[in-house]
């Protein structure tokens, strides 16, 4: 089926859309639902714990993937970020060495 929010295929047992983390099934679960939004901030803390703690992040990533895209998200952005850090950091090392 298809995200009625972004037009995305998603799996249709998916509750929210991995894509735009919109809201699937209005029905009876409602009111879980709008806890679960509630909680999934997408918050920038779990950015930081992915940067800091990139173990952590990831861990987070895939737990929360299916119930919390935006704070999924939000994990996978830091651990990125740790990545990229760390990328930079070598080459800038191995310049040192060169050099
Ligand atoms: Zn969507």
């Amino acid at each position: 089926m298809y995200c009625k929010h972004c037009g995305k295929q998603v799996d249709k047992s998916a509750k929210i859309c991995p894509n735009c983390g919109g809201n699937l099934k209005i029905n009876s679960r409602l009111v879980n639902v709008q806890d679960e939004y509630i909680t999934d901030s997408g918050s920038f803390n779990y950015t930081l714990w992915g940067l800091i703690l990139p173990m952590v992040g990831l861990t987070l990533h895939f737990a929360w993937r299916e119930d919390k895209p935006l704070s999924a998200r939000a994990a996978m952005r830091g651990v990125v970020a740790f990545g990229a850090i760390l990328m930079l950091f070598i080459v800038a090392l191995s310049f040192v060495i060169i050099l």
